[in-house]
């Protein structure tokens, strides 16, 4: 496995503009987190959990501090680097997994590989196969071909967990993914987590307030007023 499979964040500072000062959402931010392990995140709503996810994402730029992804150190890249780095790098999974409405669960994760303009047409066998292995791995074997309509709230969520580890990801960040669902259905998707970290050996991210199902985790650390702990 290679040693650069981790995520870094290095005191990290950022702020948003309000009103006429600034609010500090993460003040001083230091994680390590390596490949094949997941840290959790937990703490208070407005804590920062959020934020620190979107830095770590690059889709926002801190206003101090060091993010390193998966051995790039992201403060030297471009719009355009930062983009490919995501697409290669990093899988994010949103609290809301924004599925597509027309498409069955085996075409939203083709299509993170036809977002990914490289692909050639001889590629798309491979890719088929890939989006089967990763719902096969999420228990979705039987609902590839369905839409999300078709499917519940649980499913639609490891629709989102599949669709985000299609290009590999060496860095999986994921903001509250049990929340929208009951206590059951929350403790089968962190157990799928863990256990998609440990296989693919992907530094993972998870954020939640939910601390019943924390146990799985290799780390937990709270976040307080955009401090961690
Ligand atoms: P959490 O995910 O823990 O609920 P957030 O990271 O979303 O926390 O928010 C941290 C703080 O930053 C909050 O005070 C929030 O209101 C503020 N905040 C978040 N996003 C923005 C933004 N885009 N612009 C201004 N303030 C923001
Ligand atoms: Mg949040």
């Amino acid at each position: 496995m290679s040693q650069t499979k981790q995520l870094v964040l290095n005191d990290v500072l950022l702020t948003y503009p309000d009103g006429a000062g600034r609010l500090t959402a993460l003040d001083g931010v230091g994680l390590e987190v390596p490949g094949g392990t997941m840290t959790a995140v937990v703490g208070p709503s407005g804590s920062g959990k959020s934020s620190l996810l979107a830095v770590a994402a690059t889709l926002v730029t801190p206003d101090r501090g060091r993010v390193v992804v998966d051995g790039v150190d992201t403060g030297e890249l471009s719009r355009a680097e930062k983009a490919e780095l995501r697409r290669r790098s990093l899988g994010i999974v949103f609290q809301q997994p924004n599925l597509l409405p027309s498409l069955t669960a085996l075409e939203q994760l083709e299509l993170m590989a036809h977002v990914d303009g490289r692909l050639r047409r001889r590629a798309v066998r491979g890719v088929r196969e890939r989006a089967r292995e990763l719902l096969a791995a999420v228990g979705l074997s039987a609902e590839a071909g369905r839409r999300p309509h078709q499917l519940s709230g649980g499913q639609r969520q490891r629709v989102g967990i599949a669709r985000a580890l299609m290009n590999g990801p060496a860095v999986l960040l994921v903001d509250e993914p049990t929340s929208a669902l009951d206590h059951e259905r929350g403790a089968v998707v962190m157990d799928l987590l863990a256990g998609l970290t440990r296989e693919r050996g992907t530094a993972t991210v998870l954020v939640t307030h939910d601390r019943a199902s924390l146990a799985v985790a290799n780390r937990v650390v709270e976040m307080v007023d955009g401090r961690l702990s």
